[in-house]
């Protein structure tokens, strides 16, 4: 041992007995950190040929999946139990960014103030995520349920105040319709004040054209009926250099159960007949296709691959891919 370590030796010894002597906890005493409780940015992006995809996050929702699923509610509670969830199960609610190159296309808007603090972040994550709310040309609604059309308005102002709002007119119509609000069953009667607001500064400002059929609504983006969920519900067909994304809204709610029993419909479906074969529709196509899907509630970032296995479906997440 040289001179000049056997200095630094000593030099430590004496501040470890200072340390000691006066109390100073020393860097790896057990010190107790608040909980940072934050977490990463709400937004994942991937490349779709030369169209970039962002999917951004509006946050969860605890839903109670064990009497919502139309099936006995021991059947959905084992299903979750095997997915290590339980009822209520928290929720994501997705909405997906497109940049064509060209427009800047946003597909569902999450619930804004409509569905309480856990939900209502979408705005945030798409700053997080590189653009403003006032970038955004065209906004594409998969349907008008409360958690896809909130985020239209933000403190009483439109909330993307140069986009074009386009929708399946027969999904408004029956939205903006007090007959309709009358009829509804108890569990949607509620959701009607809430789309109205929502959609209704839009319809006065001349910001919302409905479509009537399937076709292209922009170069590479083209709606697909899908209806069943709700009377105009609409899938969004993204295709670029021989790519393909569906953006296919509410099909699905709960692929712990329903991946493995399609037929398992939600007390939100306005038919839920047509709901089923919607989602077989667009499972087994996407499947026949290996088209990449975007989910609304299946877990942030939703995003990913099924495979057909004999009547049931089998759901491969995205790979992790950072832009290069
Ligand atoms: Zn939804």
């Amino acid at each position: 041992m040289t001179t000049m370590t056997m200095t630094k030796l000593a030099a430590a010894i004496a501040l470890t007995s200072t340390v000691a002597f006066f109390g100073i906890p020393s860097t790896n005493a057990n010190a107790a950190a608040p909980m940072a409780k934050i977490s990463s940015p709400g937004f994942y992006r991937i490349m779709l040929g030369d169209f970039e995809v962002t999917a951004l996050s509006d946050g969860t929702a605890d839903l109670p999946m064990d009497k919502l699923l139309q099936q006995a509610p021991a059947k959905t509670n084992a299903a979750l139990a095997h997915a290590f969830l339980t009822s209520p199960t928290e929720t994501s609610v997705n909405a997906y960014l497109i940049n064509t190159g060209k427009k800047l296309i946003l597909i569902d808007v999450g619930a804004g103030a409509l569905f309480g603090p856990t939900l209502g972040k979408l705005l945030a994550n798409l700053k997080s995520s590189g653009y403003e709310a006032s970038d955004i040309d065209e906004i594409y609604l998969t349907h008008m349920h409360p958690d896809h059309v909130g985020g239209l308005m933000q403190d009483g102002h439109l909330a993307f105040p140069n986009a074009t709002v386009r929708a399946d007119q027969r999904e408004s119509a029956y939205w903006l319709s007090k007959t309709n609000q009358e009829r509804a069953p108890d569990g949607i009667k509620g959701f009607f004040p809430g789309v109205s607001a929502s959609l209704q500064p839009y319809i006065d400002a001349h910001h919302y054209v409905p479509f009537s059929s399937d076709g292209v609504l922009t170069t590479g983006i083209s709606s697909y009926s899908t209806y069943g969920h709700t009377e105009g519900h609409t899938s969004y067909v993204v295709e670029n250099k021989g790519q393909k994304l569906i953006v296919m809204g509410d099909l699905i709610h709960v692929p712990a159960v329903q991946l493995d029993h399609p037929d398992v419909t939600i007390a939100f479906d306005t038919d839920p007949k047509a709901a089923t074969k919607a989602r077989e529709k667009v499972f087994n196509l996407a499947a026949h296709e290996g088209d990449l899907i975007a989910v609304s509630h299946i877990q942030s970032p939703g995003l990913g691959h099924v495979h057909t296995v004999g009547q049931t479906y089998q759901w491969i997440p995205v790979n992790y891919t950072q832009p290069r």
